[in-house]
């Protein structure tokens, strides 16, 4: 059949004037893909003071130091966010260094082709960092503002399905753990790190004031899969919602052995930074707890729900110390996760950006074009 049969054949012959009338005029876009102008990038590091002392590795911080990364081009401006996984030598110091990499990939680049850009930007730095998230949340951002809609909108995911967030629970003596809890009353779900040391009391002490769903997050702390299996029975039956990565990345196996045992699910994080990495380890969690400042940005998360979905393994959105930038960029994925885990601009006192709303425990977005976030004042 040629293409004049096929129209007469499906009675589409002659109908030209319809569709322009339903999809408008051929060639004539709201915006346009055109690229006269440069992008300008400039950066800023900024301190977060943090409510309660924050235990890492190496001791105790009382602020965190983020990179801000604003992309500018024709009079609109979008805001990206850097925040550090100390843990894995990561710094403000360090991401500056890393920017300056990729800063005039991001500038010279047409900005609507922006699919090809995580591809670019690991040509020049391969390793994790998030000085590609930072500018990966501005480009998107600014495309939001130049395209006048959401970027949710802009990605096609319908927001109208909410999702509770948990609220780390810090952990400390069994009395201060039970004030913590009675502090977090407007969070419905609670999250708490396993350390080795006194856990059990930990979960009780949570359990002896509170009934709300706890997450528990090991790090990698077990490495014994026979003592793993009997510490997550005795969890479940204290109302655990799920485990998160129970023992260290390379125990791919024992990890596997364990999820088929398990009653509660299992939720990688520490083992799963990119697509590369969901493909290596899917069969062994339930879960891949998904995060900005890991995968190098939105893009990149984007296409990890894709293949999460594909594989059939569930969404977990997660976040490090971030203000309400980073937040609100992983905000825009939360209707395709299962479990939302972003609080990290709710330990920090001095958010220099507005923009997101906490609501019944969960996170409800502007609204406003891009990840609808403003500085507070002139930064
Ligand atoms: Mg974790």
């Amino acid at each position: 059949m040629n293409r004049k049969e096929f129209l007469t054949f499906s009675g589409l012959a002659g109908t030209g004037l319809v569709f322009n009338k339903a999809f408008g005029t051929p060639g004539i876009n709201t915006f346009s893909s055109e690229n006269k102008s440069k992008a300008t990038i400039t950066y800023k590091k900024i301190r977060l003071e943090l409510y309660h002392p924050w235990t890492i590795t190496r001791g105790t911080a009382a602020y965190k130091e983020n990179v801000f990364v604003f992309y500018k081009k024709d009079g609109i401006t979008g805001i990206g966010e850097a925040g550090h996984m100390t843990a894995a030598g990561q710094d403000a110091d360090r991401t500056i260094r890393e920017l300056k990499q990729l800063i005039s990939l991001y500038e010279n680049e047409n900005p609507w082709y922006f699919d090809a850009m995580p591809d670019k930007a690991r040509k020049i730095l391969p390793e994790l960092s998030p000085a590609k998230a930072a500018l990966d949340i501005a480009l998107m951002d600014w495309l939001g503002k130049k395209a006048n809609m959401p970027v949710y909108q802009f990605f096609g995911v319908n927001q109208d399905r909410k999702v509770d967030t948990s609220f780390s629970i810090g952990r400390d003596t069994p009395e201060v753990m039970k004030q913590k809890v009675q502090e977090a009353r407007p969070y419905k779900i609670l999250k708490v790190k396993i350390t080795g040391q006194n856990d059990k009391e930990a979960i009780e002490a949570i359990r002896s004031v509170s009934n709300k769903p706890i997450r528990v997050d090991v790090n990698e702390g077990w490495k014994d899969k026979e003592k793993a299996i009997r510490e997550i029975e005795w969890l479940a039956n204290q109302g655990i919602e799920f485990i998160e990565q129970p023992m260290p990345v390379g125990m791919l196996n024992e990890t596997r052995w364990l999820r088929e045992r398990s009653p509660v699910p299992i939720v990688a994080d520490e083992a799963v930074n990119t697509s590369a990495d969901v493909l290596k380890i899917a069969g062994a969690y339930d879960g891949i707890n998904i995060k900005l400042m890991k995968s190098g940005g939105l893009l990149e998360a984007f296409r990890m729900t894709h293949l999460a979905r594909l594989l059939n393994m569930d969404i977990m959105l997660g976040c490090m110390i971030e203000s309400s930038v980073g937040i609100a960029a992983a905000v825009q994925l939360q209707s395709l996760a299962r479990w939302v885990d972003l609080d990290g601009n709710l330990l920090i006192r001095n958010d220099p950006f507005t923009g997101l709303t906490f609501k019944d425990g969960y996170w409800v977005l502007s609204g406003d074009p891009g990840i609808g976030i403003k500085p507070k004042a002139q930064i």
